[in-house]
């Protein structure tokens, strides 16, 4: 097990475009394993592969509630093929951005396509949590984080919070 050091902003890997994964081979299963344990060990529901330094289309969730067994999905190339008109609102913070929260809308449900640790094609519906999650942590590997989602008054908002928290930690 290996606890990898997350990447914080503004470091300019979490503005980069990540590369398409070609094969599905050990190194991705190790990364994807450690990558859990990383995001596990923060804690966090989603951790997306540039925010452990590395620029491959590569995701990890788990966004079971404290009291459910562990769901972990551990996703390649995700993608997706299908979301809701219909939006939803939901607080999102980051591991990049730590102590920073801010409501985002995004849609409710969303089709996502991706290859598992096999290999293997894989399409799957989701909504609530798990649909916010994967599209956050999608976004990640376009170089996107959620600030860009919000309003720049309302991040303004964030960022005073997050310094509050700090000096009074
Ligand atoms: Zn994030």
């Amino acid at each position: 097990m290996t606890i990898l050091p997350i990447v914080w902003a503004p470091d300019p890997v979490l503005k980069t475009k990540c590369l398409h994964v070609t094969s599905v081979g050990e190194a991705e299963k190790q990364l994807m394993k450690d990558m859990l344990e990383t995001m596990y060990n923060a804690p966090g529901v989603g951790l997306a592969a540039p925010q452990v330094g590395i620029t491959k289309r590569i995701i990890v969730v788990d966004c079971a509630r404290t009291d459910e067994p562990p769901a972990p999905y551990k996703m390649i190339n995700p993608e997706l093929i299908d979301s809701s008109k219909e939006e939803v609102i939901n607080e999102e913070g980051c591991l990049s951005l730590p102590g920073h929260y801010a409501d985002v809308s995004r849609p409710s449900t969303a089709r996502v396509r991706y290859l598992d640790e096999n290999g293997n094609q894989q399409i799957m519906d989701t909504e609530g949590l798990l649909a916010v999650c994967i599209q956050h942590e999608i976004d990640h590997l376009d170089g996107i984080t959620f600030d860009q989602h919000v309003s720049p008054m309302i991040w303004k908002e964030a960022v005073e919070q997050a310094k509050k928290k700090l000096n009074n930690a």
